[in-house]
């Protein structure tokens, strides 16, 4: 296995440069084979994965700079070499060499997505359209590392008196950085949260609120803004109207129409639904006519606590973050049959991060992961999980991924989640599944590699068994006395579940729309108007002077165009767990059913008929309605 620990500078520069090298002299063996196959491109495919996966990748999470800045350099190396394979004329022609009359499904389906990626890339296209499209994915992807490097750097910090910080409780407090009498609020998660859904001085979450909807604002937008006209370019030398359209042609939506569809379905169930929410969550004498963006998460965390009878900061005393992850495994080892066992953790990149091995259940391993969970300076500042290596190699065996996010520290701070932070936990630990449990012979469709409209469904459906009963009384345990959420806690908190849901939605909904508008055929229209064009959907005001868009980081980091992709995972994903609620909650027949319908085949089958032969029917979204308590 790869060790971080010993990586420095010199080591990572050799190598990058090695692996480069290999990878070439790989491309000269195709060139010069006579029996050429698929499994030639798989190599050279999973060596220049895997390269990304070392080096990369330490631009996400290394704790030095320096390191961090040559992760980045890299990371744009190394697309800019995979981008010029397929570029390569006579690499294609020895693609269109390969005989594929007896190859199985799985080797149709990477025959049939390489042509994609070599028609991507150009072939077929005049010489002059095809350098245009050379010089456009070469500024595409300095634009993506710019837009991320520009939202990890901004480093503002707002200081506050306690006064200000009223309704934060001790603990939440102590948490924060002080500067001789004032708190420092930074952008990190922890921070903001607490002021969000805590404080109840309204005009502390208004200068929160608009200064993280606000970070590299001024960066960002002209970034954003080339890319969006880049893209629009490219989709038009392909023949495509849009770049919505381009982008859609290999997803489980096929095209924009279905996603405008859904939306269409959606929004006025969810509108009507937030029009009553609103009038039940109205505190403090805050006008509902008045209502703005900094009062929704207060008023909802506020309700919450009130239904379910517990405050925040009493109900984190139950979810010390090990014990949560700890029996998290547990769950999942029973549901899914499978073992999940601590590694010395001497090869991570931080003293902090953890590392596991994931095995079937009296079985082989299937895999490695890391856990990166803490907040650190220049740290990605997200939670999602990010594929190390896809494994099938002599350099490394077994798939890595690992986890990056940034919950409370028990190192540095108490270690107390949020319960939403323990839904979070929950959700990518289903991304962590989804990466070690796929299976495939090509690198292309190991783990997560599937659909992108998909691969949010097998970390959405993890998000459920945090409210079940059946879970939630294994996975709290109170700080202090050890008991476990009581039985009428959790009915309380459940019924607390689904308060502010639709309100909550639409926000969701209107990012998705901003993504669908920008890429879509209005790909011209300011950056600001498109933001206040989405937010009409939430039937809330907001203020004219922010743009969230700036450090919205999916619209480069891969789900441009692709945003809605949550909304319809999440739909399946309900869908999906509907047979647990169906069958029961901790079913293992279920769950085995589900990790070899859902999870194992990866990439290599249509998400459309992995769902359908795991449901026994097509996908709807009653279950969707039904959680939310929407169904009329
Ligand atoms: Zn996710």
């Amino acid at each position: 296995m790869f060790n971080y620990s010993e990586a420095n500078l010199e080591s990572l520069n050799n190598d990058l440069d090695n692996t480069l090298e290999e990878c070439k002299k790989l491309v000269e063996n195709i060139k010069s084979s006579t029996s050429v196959n698929l499994n030639d491109f798989n190599d050279l495919e999973s060596t220049v994965y895997d390269v990304s996966g070392r080096i990369a990748f330490l631009g996400d999470v290394h704790p030095e700079e320096k390191i961090r800045d040559f992760g980045n350099e890299a990371d744009s190396k190394i697309q800019n070499f995979a981008l010029e394979i397929f570029n390569d004329d006579d690499l294609y022609k020895k693609y269109n060499e390969i005989d594929i009359s007896d190859a199985d499904k799985e080797s149709i389906e990477f025959h049939k997505d390489l042509g994609i990626d070599f028609k991507n890339a150009g072939h077929g296209l005049s010489d002059e359209s095809r350098n245009r499209l050379i010089e456009i994915d070469k500024r595409l992807i300095e634009l993506g590392i710019a837009f991320s490097e520009n939202i990890a750097k901004d480093k503002t910090e707002l200081r506050f008196s306690e006064v200000e910080l009223s309704g934060l409780s001790k603990n939440e407090l102590n948490n924060l950085k002080k500067d001789e009498e004032k708190f420092i609020i930074t952008m990190a998660y922890p921070d903001v949260n607490a002021i969000s859904e805590n404080c109840n001085v309204r005009n502390t979450r208004e200068i929160v609120w608009k200064a993280f909807n606000n970070r590299a604002v001024e960066d960002n937008i002209p970034i954003l803004k080339e890319a969006v006209l880049l893209r629009n370019e490219k989709s038009k030398l392909f023949g495509f109207e849009t770049w919505a359209e381009y982008r859609l042609q290999n997803r489980m939506a096929k095209n924009p129409k279905n996603v405008d569809a859904m939306y269409k379905d959606l929004i006025p169930k969810l509108q009507k639904a937030a029009e009553k929410e609103k009038k039940d969550l109205v505190i403090d004498d805050i006008e509902i006519t008045d209502i703005s963006p900094w009062d929704i998460r207060y008023f909802i965390s506020s309700k919450r606590s009130k239904t379910s009878n517990i405050e925040n900061s009493e109900l984190k005393k139950y979810f010390f973050i090990h014990d949560v992850k700890n029996e998290m495994f547990k769950v999942c080892e029973e549901v899914f049959d499978l073992e999940i066992k601590s590694e010395s953790n001497e090869t991570a990149w931080h003293e902090d991060v953890e590392l596991w091995s994931l095995w079937e259940k009296n079985g082989e391993q299937l895999a490695y992961f890391y856990l990166d969970l803490y907040p650190r300076e220049g740290k990605f500042t997200h939670a999602a999980v990010f594929d190390i290596s896809s494994g099938g190699s002599d350099r490394q065996e077994l798939p890595i991924c690992s986890m990056v996010a940034n919950f409370p520290n028990p190192n540095t701070g108490d270690g107390l989640m949020t319960f939403d932070e323990v839904e979070t936990l929950f959700h990518e630990f289903g991304h962590v599944l989804h990466n070690g449990i796929g299976k495939s012979k090509y690198t292309r469709f190991v783990g997560a590699n599937c659909e992108w409209d998909f691969v949010e469904a097998p970390s959405q459906i993890m998000e459920h068994w945090v409210w079940k009963v059946e879970c939630l009384k294994r996975i709290s345990k109170h700080i202090e006395t050890s008991e476990p959420l009581s039985e009428q806690l959790c009915k309380k908190l459940n019924e607390s579940k689904n308060i502010g849901v639709s309100l909550l939605a639409l926000r969701q909904v209107s990012f998705g729309l901003a993504d669908q508008h920008m890429h879509g055929e209005n790909f011209n229209d300011d950056l600001l108007q498109i933001e206040q064009a989405s937010q009409v959907v939430t039937n809330i005001a907001y203020p004219k002077d922010t743009n969230h868009l700036a450090a919205f980081g999916h619209l480069l980091g891969g789900y441009d165009a692709a945003y809605y992709g949550y909304l319809w995972a999440e739909i399946i994903g309900d869908d999906l767990f509907s047979r647990f609620e169906n069958e029961g909650v901790l079913s293992n027949s279920v769950g085995v059913d589900y990790k070899n319908k859902i999870l194992k085949p990866g990439g290599t089958i249509p998400a459309e008929n992995m769902v359908e032969s795991f449901l026994g029917r097509k996908w709807d979204d009653e279950a969707f309605l039904f959680q939310k308590n929407l169904l009329i």
